[in-house]
C-alpha cells in the first residue's frame, strides 16, 4: 500500500501487547480535487487458512509460483488476490493523475479466517476514522462462464465444540459394561440435533428466519445452477434431502444448516486398540440466515441438550458467532457496481442475494451503516482453503479494471448523500 502511494497506519485494539488482537492495517487516500466526495471502504484480510494437508500441494504453499495464467499459493485468491486488485486500482489513478476520483479507505484485518472475532470492536473504536458511505467486500467470485458474481450478503455462523466427558482417564474397554463411553453420549446428542433430511430439531431454531423478499426471490429464480457440474466437482451423487434445481440453489442462500466439522475420541489410528476414551469432542458449525442471532441460537442449543438429558456430561464451548447480513438489491451502489462490472468484464454480471459462506458483514452494517457489496477476481473453483489454491491472472486484471471503474463511477456527483 505504501508503494502504491496509499497513506497507511497500523491500528491496535489494546495498549497491552500481551492480550493484543491481530492489528488492522488502515489505508487512506483523500481526493484532492473532490475532498468532499463520498468515501469507499475496501475491507480485506491478510490472514489465511492453514496450508495443511501439505502433501497434496503441487508447489510450495507459500511460493506464489506462477504457471502460465495461474498464481499458486495459500492466500493467492483468499484474500491477497482480491486485496491486490483494490490496491492496484488506486495506484493506477495515483500514477496517472496524482489523485483519486473519490475518497478511499482500506481496512485489512488479520482474523477473518478465525471468525473476525475483534472486527466489531475495531469498527466501534475507530468508527470516525473508518466512516464510509459504501463498502467493497473482501471476496468476489467469477463463475465458470467468466461472469462476475456480485454478492450482497453472507450467512451467519455459530461455531461450538461439544465436549462429552466420561471416566477420569482413558480406560480398558472391557469396562464398557460398567462405564458409559462419552463417545456414545456424544453420538446420541448429535443425533438429537439434526435429522437425516438436514432439518435442525432444536426448538424454535427457525423462529426468526425471514422469507425471501419478492425481489430476492426473483433474482434467485433467475440464477442458473448447473446441478450436474456441481455434483461432479464435489464427487457426490445426490444432495441432502434429495434437493434439486431451484430448491438446491435456494438452500445455498437461505437454508440454515448444522455441520459436524470434526469428531475426535479414543483411538483412530491403524489397527486395534481396545480403549474407552475419557473425552469425546465434536466441532459443529451452524450456518444462520437473516434474521437469526447467534447468541439466541446458542441459548436454544444449550436448552436443547439440557432437555434431552445431556446437561451434566456434555459441555458446550462457544468458539465464535457471526450474524447473517444482506444488502438490499435496490441500494443505488449495487447498480453502480453492476454497471462497472458489466463494462469491464464485458459480460452480464450475476447478482447474488447472498453467499453461502460467512463473514462479518453484519458488523459493518451495524457500526458504520454502510451497504456492503462483493465483487472480485476469484474463479469459483479456485480451491480456496484447499491444497493448490490459485488466482487467475486474467481475472486479477479484469477485477482491477472493474474496481477502477467503480471508483470512477462512485466519484461522479450523484445519488448517494455524503457522510
Ligand atoms: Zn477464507
Amino acid at each position: 500500500m505504501v508503494k502504491a502511494g496509499i497513506k497507511t497506519e497500523v491500528l491496535n485494539l489494546d495498549q497491552d501487547k500481551k492480550k493484543q488482537a491481530a492489528p488492522i492495517v488502515f489505508g487512506e487516500v483523500r481526493s484532492k480535487a473532490n475532498p468532499n466526495a463520498k468515501t469507499i471502504l475496501f475491507y480485506n484480510h491478510y490472514d489465511v487458512q492453514p496450508e495443511e494437508p501439505v502433501e497434496f500441494w503441487e508447489v510450495d504453499p507459500f511460493s506464489g509460483k506462477v504457471k502460465g495464467n495461474y498464481i499458486y499459493g495459500r492466500g493467492s485468491a483468499d484474500d491477497k488476490g482480491e486485496l491486490i486488485t483494490r490496491i492496484k486500482a488506486v495506484e493506477y489513478f495515483l500514477k496517472k493523475t496524482g489523485d483519486v476520483p473519490c475518497n478511499v479507505k482500506f481496512i485489512v484485518e488479520g482474523e477473518e479466517e478465525v471468525g473476525s472475532v475483534n472486527i466489531e470492536k475495531y469498527l466501534s473504536k475507530y468508527r470516525h476514522k473508518l466512516a464510509a458511505d459504501v463498502v467493497i467486500w473482501e471476496d468476489g467470485y467469477v463463475d465458470e462462464k467468466n461472469r462476475p458474481i456480485i454478492g450482497l450478503g453472507t450467512k451467519g455462523l455459530l461455531y461450538v465444540e461439544l465436549i462429552a466427558r466420561g471416566p477420569s482417564r482413558d480406560v480398558h474397554s472391557s469396562l464398557a459394561v460398567l462405564i458409559e463411553n462419552p463417545s456414545w453420549r456424544l453420538v446420541r446428542a448429535l443425533n438429537s440435533i439434526r435429522n437425516a433430511k438436514g432439518k435442525i430439531l432444536i426448538k424454535d431454531w427457525y423462529r426468526e428466519v425471514r422469507e425471501f423478499t419478492s425481489m430476492e426471490l426473483e433474482l434467485v429464480s433467475r440464477e442458473q445452477f448447473n446441478e450436474q457440474e456441481f455434483k461432479r466437482e464435489y464427487g457426490v451423487r445426490k444432495f441432502v434431502n434429495d434437493l434439486r434445481g431451484i430448491q438446491a440453489r435456494k438452500a445455498l442462500i437461505s437454508v440454515p444448516a448444522c455441520n459436524i466439522a470434526g469428531l475426535a475420541a479414543g483411538y483412530a489410528g491403524q489397527g486395534a486398540k481396545t480403549v474407552l476414551p475419557s473425552v469425546a469432542v465434536a466441532k459443529i458449525d451452524f450456518r444462520l440466515v437473516p434474521n437469526m442471532d447467534p447468541k439466541k441460537q446458542l441459548v436454544r442449543l444449550t436448552h436443547h441438550l439440557k432437555k434431552h438429558g445431556f446437561g451434566k456430561d456434555i459441555e458446550i464451548k462457544f468458539i465464535n458467532g457471526e450474524a447473517p447480513s444482506r444488502t438490499a438489491i435496490n441500494e443505488p451502489f449495487v447498480k453502480q457496481v453492476t454497471d462497472s462490472a458489466a463494462e469491464t468484464f464485458r459480460i452480464e454480471p450475476i447478482i447474488r442475494v447472498s453467499s453461502s459462506g460467512t463473514g462479518p458483514m453484519h458488523s459493518f452494517v451495524k457500526v458504520l451503516g454502510t451497504p456492503c457489496v462483493s465483487i472480485g477476481s476469484t474463479c469459483i473453483n479456485a480451491r480456496v482453503h484447499s491444497p493448490n489454491e490459485f488466482a487467475r491472472i486474467d481475472l486479477l486484471n479484469k477485477a482491477t479494471k472493474c474496481i477502477a471503474a467503480i471508483l470512477e463511477n462512485f466519484g461522479k456527483p450523484s445519488t448517494v448523500a455524503s457522510k
